[in-house]
């Protein structure tokens, strides 16, 4: 029996906003890795790890992956929030990688065994105008990607007004740029329009609304790019409104891609089982690791329903690689999304996945593949940008109130 001894975190990234956890067993050199980053609130999963769930798993066998995920689920009664999530998800990846390595196997060949040979990912492409964003898909298109994901600057891009001062509300708390529901619904439509138009229909595009819209406007815009064929549409609606996926359902064809703000089975199960979404794209650290993320592919494949598990900007190398072994086992995989990242953090987790021309590659090696070198994370992190606090988008309406998320 392989025992765990020690589960600490170590934080980095330059504003450090990643922790990775490390799980340490009595076996001479043998330990694994998971993530634990959480942009927002990194202090309090580092907390929940280190003081609450160590001292209930030090001295438990590590091979039993599944027991101690079924039991630290549990081990506060209340459940399935994001915080404790990421903290089950740091350690269920650290245990896959862990037990891996004794296995002298990749984890994806405990996981069933590749299915298909690397995973494509989609690109983000952006421009302020159409023009630049005709030029950056075009760049992704020539590199390879095999779909690219389309966005007219930032998330809510095409939706903000800059009104003059004098047409803006008395008291109206002051902003740049305010976001509108119609503005938006202009611009969306009329982008695909023209990437369409020069670029025609056989390269693969995505859209990510990143919830702004009223859900009303979500189910109108679904409809109005239904001509454009989008590889899917990414978050039409935020988690709170997920009903309204079946007026959707009744009113176009548009793909939705949904999940990425999801950490509790009653949020997806009622979208797979009922047929309103086609890409799930939950991130496998927020619903806690690579065990219910398994589980959750093979639910979803019995739908129809791809997977598409998020990445994007804030995430870490450890998860993509976590990510990355369940895309080339789960046959229903649909498309991951792509995460890039300076030399200087690539180079302290050595191992890493590798992306060229669009396709992640795995280096086969036991475990994750993956590991972190503790000397550069520090050097790594800044301890003075890691002191700043960070803000989510805050995003408002011409009268001060605010977009979510
Ligand atoms: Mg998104």
């Amino acid at each position: 029996m392989t025992k765990i001894t020690g589960i600490r975190c170590i934080r980095t990234r330059a504003d450090g906003t990643w922790t990775i956890v490390k799980v340490l067993t009595d076996q001479p050199g043998l330990h694994g890795i998971g993530s634990a980053s959480d942009h927002y609130h990194g202090a309090a999963v580092t907390a929940i790890i280190e003081q609450s769930l160590a001292p209930l798993l030090i001295g438990r066998d590590a091979s039993r992956i599944e027991d101690i995920w079924q039991s630290t689920l549990t081990s506060g009664y209340w459940r399935n929030d994001s915080i404790l999530n990421t903290a089950l998800a740091a350690i269920d990846v650290a245990l896959w990688d862990i037990k891996g390595k004794e296995a002298g196997m990749p984890v994806y060949q405990l996981l069933g065994g590749q299915c298909r040979a690397v995973v494509p990912c989609y690109a983000h492409a952006a421009g302020d105008t159409l023009e630049e964003l005709l030029a950056d898909v075009r760049h992704y298109v020539d590199e390879g990607w095999p779909v690219i994901r389309c966005q007219l600057g930032q998330y809510g891009g095409g939706g903000f007004l800059t009104p003059p001062e004098t047409s803006l509300p008395q008291n109206a708390w002051s902003q740049q740029a305010v976001f509108d529901d119609e503005a938006y619904l202009e611009a969306i439509p009329a982008m695909f329009a023209y990437l369409r138009e020069h670029l025609g229909y056989g390269v693969k595009l995505t859209h990510d609304v990143h919830e702004h819209l009223r859900p009303h406007n979500a189910v109108t815009l679904a409809k109005l790019l239904e001509p454009y064929r989008l590889y899917f549409l990414e978050d039409a609606l935020p988690p709170e409104q997920i009903d309204y996926f079946r007026l959707i359902r009744q009113q176009c064809t548009t793909p939705q891609a949904m999940g990425e703000l999801f950490i509790n089975p009653h949020e997806w199960r009622p979208l797979i089982e009922q047929h309103l979404i086609d890409y799930l794209r939950c991130r496998v650290s927020k619903i806690g690791g690579i065990t219910p993320a398994r589980k959750l592919a093979h639910l979803c494949e019995f739908y129809g329903v791809n997977t598409a598990w998020q990445e994007g900007g804030d995430n870490d190398p450890v998860n993509l690689a976590a990510a990355m072994h369940l895309d080339l086992t789960c046959w229903n995989f649909g498309i991951q999304e792509e995460n890039h990242f300076t030399p200087e953090e690539l180079a302290t987790f050595p191992g890493h996945p590798v992306i060229e021309r669009g396709y992640l590659y795995s280096n086969d090696q036991p475990g994750l593949g993956i590991d972190i070198d503790e000397e550069a994370a520090a050097a790594l992190l800044d301890p003075q940008r890691a002191r700043q606090a960070k803000f989510i988008a805050e995003d408002r309406r011409a009268d001060g109130s605010m977009v979510r998320p």
